[in-house]
């Protein structure tokens, strides 16, 4: 369990440590036979020879055992961390940066316990597209020939300035998994085949996902929503909804200020009863979107709320799912 430090969002006074809940590969873990050999020390000198000799075959075995070591991956955002989990099964040892899911990940500052995670890993997968920007910055600082690299963004074709919320994408998420799984079985050829099946049980684990959308898109295309945060807008294109007030949502997420004329649509959006329901970030307090949520709720706009780092327990296949049940919910209301 490592702690890292984040930056203490200047609208709240927020809890400015998060604990990282993944499991971190441990590199110093013991070596099989180091405990025979210190407690041979205490034994006559031939005895303790023997033992010393009973230890280097056993590390020996350790270390051709440990040419099956699970490759070791630093998926920053635990979402990822899920997808690589699912695809490598035992062949992978996975951490993340990004884990908590009432904290806000734009707010994060790495610290020199985010450092050596990332110098440690054999492949990083990041988001990229301006979310997680001080990943560059650590990789660059600790430069390795041996650790590849996947930035999901150039993955799913998108580039800075477009919203970096990639995993309400599933397309995007479906080109990572491919891209993932070819990944592995380059740097860990000996077990192809499982990754390629992890793949292909990851795609079957997409199925649902893909007939609640396209169940969806049929009942809901073309009905007006708004929301705090761009957080969701790449599941609302693909539910085909009208998604209102896209100026608001990027002042929000970018900390800056929106205009009077902004916050006014928005206002009248919610009173006028304009929008059919309302995608609140739950991993944020700033005071706009709190408000917004308190006239959305005295209009009887219903709020859906949503997240934008995977719940713990949660594969990401069942967190979409239950966030398109609550807004299937709140949208079957009107
Ligand atoms: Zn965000």
């Amino acid at each position: 369990m490592i702690r890292l430090d984040q930056r203490p969002d200047p609208h709240a006074s927020r809890v400015a440590r998060v604990r990282n809940g993944a499991g971190v590969p441990d590199a110093s873990r013991r070596a099989a036979g180091s405990r025979p050999v210190k407690r041979a020390v205490h034994h006559a000198q031939c005895a303790s020879r023997r033992w010393a000799g009973a230890a280097a075959v056993a590390i020996a075995l350790a270390v051709s055992a440990a040419r099956a070591a699970p490759v070791a991956i630093v998926a920053v955002e635990s979402v990822y961390g899920d997808i690589a989990r699912r695809i490598g099964g035992d062949n992978v040892a996975v951490a993340s940066v990004l884990v908590s899911a009432d904290k806000d990940p734009h707010e994060f500052e790495a610290s020199a316990e985010t450092a050596r995670l990332l110098a440690r890993a054999k492949l990083v997968i990041y988001n990229g597209a301006g979310y997680d920007p001080w990943v560059v910055r650590l990789l660059s600082a600790s430069p390795s020939n041996s650790r590849d690299i996947i930035e999901v963004s150039g993955v799913a074709r998108r580039k800075a300035g477009d919203n970096p919320h990639l995993w309400y994408d599933t397309a995007a998420i479906s080109a990572l998994a491919r891209t993932l799984a070819a990944k592995l079985g380059e740097i860990d050829p000996a077990h192809r085949p499982e990754y390629a099946g992890g793949l292909e049980a990851f795609d079957t684990s997409m199925a649902p996902l893909r007939k609640k959308i396209a169940a969806m898109r049929g009942r809901y295309a073309g009905t007006p929503v708004t929301a705090t945060e761009p957080v969701f807008e790449y599941m609302a294109d693909a539910l085909g909804l009208v998604m209102r007030n896209s100026r608001f949502q990027l002042a929000v997420m970018n900390g800056t200020e929106p205009g009077a004329s902004t916050i006014a649509a928005f206002e009248r959006d919610l009173r006028n009863r304009s929008v059919k329901a309302l995608l609140y970030n739950t991993q944020t307090e700033e005071a706009l979107a709190v408000r917004m949520r308190s006239i959305a709720d005295e209009a009887g706009i219903p709020v859906v709320a949503i997240t934008e780092t995977l719940p713990p327990d949660e594969t990401y296949a069942q967190w979409m799912l239950s966030q398109l049940d609550a807004l299937d919910r709140a949208l079957a209301r009107r």
